[in-house]
């Protein structure tokens, strides 16, 4: 079974800005966030179809993340572990 280790606590996010160089916050599942989906939301090497993300099956949980000094967003996509 393939676990997100950041939706399951099991790994501290360690991602920098790429604009400012500070740390950034885990904002939770992008399926979880989609609702404040925003347009400047920058995807990081994510398959979209309309938006969507359709890479769930290589297990990969897409999370967004938002800097916490210059309120930058992006996505990354978190490979899942296998249990
Ligand atoms: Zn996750
Ligand atoms: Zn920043």
């Amino acid at each position: 079974m393939f676990v997100c280790p950041l939706c399951n606590q099991l790994e501290e996010p360690q991602y920098i800005c790429r604009n400012c160089q500070q740390r950034m916050a885990d904002e939770g599942r992008l399926m979880d966030y989609f609702d404040d989906y925003s347009a400047y939301l920058d995807i990081d090497g994510m398959k979209l179809f309309n938006g969507y993300p359709i890479d769930q099956k290589d297990h990969q949980c897409p999370h967004v993340f938002s800097c916490v000094n210059c309120s930058k967003q992006y996505v990354h996509l978190i490979e899942e572990v296998e249990l």
